[in-house]
């Protein structure tokens, strides 16, 4: 589909879910919406005759598609997935077969980062030794000086899980760095981090403009992942409090904050709803709530507790229209009114589209008015 219709398509969608809550300003699409995924994830294999291959499963199969590159990934990382493969025999290393458990070669991941150029390799084993590793670190180096780090990383469970929890560091520093609106993020195999740089600074500066902050506000950046949001949105405000449940994520998160020298931001490792919960126990105030869920949304629990703390602002950023309507619907029966929403192209090419919707707390004289009105009907 051409570009321009993929776009009118994504923004008659969410327009249709947002229809009953507030209107849509409309998409933000990209100037050049190639190439811009800089996270490239290949499963290795055989085929018949044993050779190795490499690609992406068919759709709900473990049947592997050759892919050599692939029009909207980064292509110097495509390049080194078919280095990797084409070094493999003369390494002696055998690609994981999923049915006899042979072989070595699972995965390969890989990283790139937009502004630094910085590139991480991992390499996911069924088993932590790589024979002749030494060597191998050096011939892939030969072929791509632009590699900064290499990491092993051990899945020996039969599961459709890329990353195991084991890792050991080869080459460089197992982590890359990248900047985003002017920060300078932190980011390992592990951790969340969006997939389109370009689109991402869009979508942020967006979030930012709804937030509308002046520097007196107390924030919550929930399903914060490495700290982006709320670090990018701390100079405009008082204090920021990120929680996140993955543990690598806010390791990250909290280094994030250092390096950029941010001092009134804090990480919390928790499920954003229970810590919302706890946070309404001890009584905290918070004035606006930025939250970025996965693709499965919020939950009641989260939602009924930010209803009950009441923040004047929530801004929903939404990577899933369907879980963003079934939340704003819940949110809107819960006192607060959606003002504004953008949708963000952050992945050209696949079905998928970025909401942001800003909502306000109804002021109590506006409930209470429509409390009676209803009443007396
Ligand atoms: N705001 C970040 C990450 C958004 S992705 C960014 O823009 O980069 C969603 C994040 O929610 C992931 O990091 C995921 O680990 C986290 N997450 C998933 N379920 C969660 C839960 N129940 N509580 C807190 N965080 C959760």
């Amino acid at each position: 589909m051409d570009y321009e219709e993929q776009l009118r398509e994504k923004e008659k969608q969410v327009r249709k879910i947002l229809a009953p809550y507030c209107k849509l300003e409309g998409i933000v699409g990209m100037e050049q919406p190639l190439f811009y995924r800089n996270k490239v994830h290949a499963v290795f294999g055989e085929d018949q005759k044993h050779r190795a291959i490499s690609g992406i499963y068919e759709e709900r199969t473990h049947r592997i598609v050759p892919v050599d590159g692939c029009l909207i990934e980064n292509q110097k990382a495509d390049a080194i997935i078919v280095s990797i493969r084409e070094m493999l025999p003369s390494f002696k290393i055998r690609p994981y077969n999923e049915d006899t458990g042979y072989g070595l070669l699972r995965h390969v991941l890989i990283r790139t980062g937009q502004t630094s150029g910085q590139i991480m390799v991992v390499l996911v084993l069924a088993s932590p030794i790589l024979p002749s590793k030494n060597n191998f670190v050096k011939a892939l180096l030969k072929r791509h000086p632009e590699i900064t780090t290499i990491v092993i990383n051990v899945n020996n469970r039969s599961t459709s899980m890329v990353l195991g929890e084991k890792e050991q560091v080869i080459y460089g520093k197992g982590y890359i760095e990248d900047t985003l609106c002017g920060k300078v993020f932190r980011i390992s195999p592990r951790s969340f981090y969006q997939v389109n740089p370009v689109q991402t600074e869009v979508l942020y500066a967006k979030a930012m403009e709804y937030a509308a902050l002046t520097g007196k506000e107390t924030v919550v950046d929930a399903y914060c992942g490495t700290g982006t949001i709320g670090i990018i949105v701390s100079d405009k405000a008082k204090q920021v409090i990120g929680v996140e449940l993955n543990a690598d994520a806010v390791r990250d998160a909290r280094n994030n904050a250092k390096i950029n020298q941010v001092r009134n931001i804090q990480f919390y490792q928790n499920d954003a709803g229970c810590f919302l919960l706890e946070m309404e126990a001890q009584g905290a105030k918070v004035d606006v709530v930025l939250m970025d869920p996965p693709r499965s949304g919020s939950s009641e629990e989260f939602l009924a507790a930010v209803a009950r703390m009441a923040p004047e602002k929530v801004v929903y950023i939404s990577c899933n229209p369907e879980t963003l309507g079934r939340d704003l619907k819940y949110l809107t029966g819960k006192g607060y009114r959606a003002e504004k929403a953008v949708a963000v192209d952050m992945f050209p090419f696949t079905g998928h589209v970025e909401t942001v919707v800003m909502m306000k707390k109804e002021s109590v004289n506006l409930v209470q008015n429509i409390n009676t009105t209803r009443g007396r009907i």
